[in-house]
């Protein structure tokens, strides 16, 4: 067995918001936990969640501290230092302060090119259908918002060009037919993973993500990592699968985290 990265989706991937029933969360944290004193394998969270929202959910489900955790649709990294205290971990919040100031600097950095947030909210402004999102989810390099479904078609287009003429480069992510997000084009779950990759020196076949929906896409779309689709999948993910087949990518039958145990058999990354 030699070491891997592990980088997964929570919501829905991770954790199973349909049971109370955690044997197979336990079962993946404790072997995930072994491999990583073992063979120093990294364990990555990639969400959509703020930091705050994250906690939240770390808590609750009693998650392990991962080494690095992406929040904000990729537009935060934080990661887990050596150096950090025992106890002062994640869940007290030193990881991920809501503040974000402790966030990886090179990744700040590198998605900072063509990003102007107060440019961005200039324009947000004029338009009255655009609602803002509470505090906690109004980040640095992420400006997000409510929009009704039925107003989207005709002002998403609008908002584009307007947003386009400053020369910004951004893009728009609207899902579930009301989040809105504006975000630096260079930065998704796919290439969040890509500089920790990079950064720790996993080749992509060692390094697997896991995923349940759209907004995982860009894991599975990054290269030659390895993938697994866990068997409660959205459908526009299967549908992306089915039209965009690949051998590094496995479609699991069991849900949540007992579909990644059998993900990371399939790929000889566990026993
Ligand atoms: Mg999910």
């Amino acid at each position: 067995m030699s070491q891997f990265m592990f980088v997964t989706d929570l919501d829905n991937t991770l954790v199973n918001h349909d049971t109370e029933d955690d044997k197979a969360l336990q079962e993946l944290n404790h072997r995930l936990s072994q491999h990583r004193q073992e063979h120093g394998s990294k364990i990555v969270y990639a969400t959509g969640r703020s930091s705050v929202l994250y906690r939240q959910l770390a808590a609750e489900k009693k998650l392990i501290e991962p080494d690095a955790l992406v929040v904000a649709v990729g537009t935060e990294i934080y990661i887990n230092s050596s150096e950090s205290v025992p106890g002062e971990d994640i869940l007290s919040g030193k990881l991920a302060n809501p503040k974000g100031d402790n966030c990886d600097r090179d990744w700040s950095a590198q998605i900072a090119t063509g990003w102007n947030r107060n440019t961005v909210v200039s324009i947000t402004d004029k338009f009255d259908e655009l609602k803002s999102q509470p505090d906690t989810e109004q980040r640095p390099f992420k400006v997000s918002f409510f929009l009704e479904e039925s107003a989207s078609e005709r002002i998403l287009p609008k908002l584009e060009t307007e947003l386009q003429k400053c020369g910004l480069n951004i893009k728009l992510i609207y899902s579930s037919g009301i989040d809105l997000d504006i975000v630096p084009k260079n930065s998704d779950k796919g290439q969040a993973m890509r500089f920790l990759r990079q950064k720790w020196g996993f080749v992509a076949e060692q390094t697997v993500a896991c995923g349940d929906s759209g907004n995982d896409i860009a894991l599975f779309a990054a290269g030659e990592e390895r993938g697994i689709i866990v068997g409660n999948a959205r459908p526009e993910l299967i549908q992306w699968h089915s039209e965009n087949p690949a051998d590094n990518r496995y479609l699991a039958k069991n849900i949540c985290a007992g579909g990644i145990l059998e993900g990371l058999k399939h790929f000889g990354f566990l026993e």
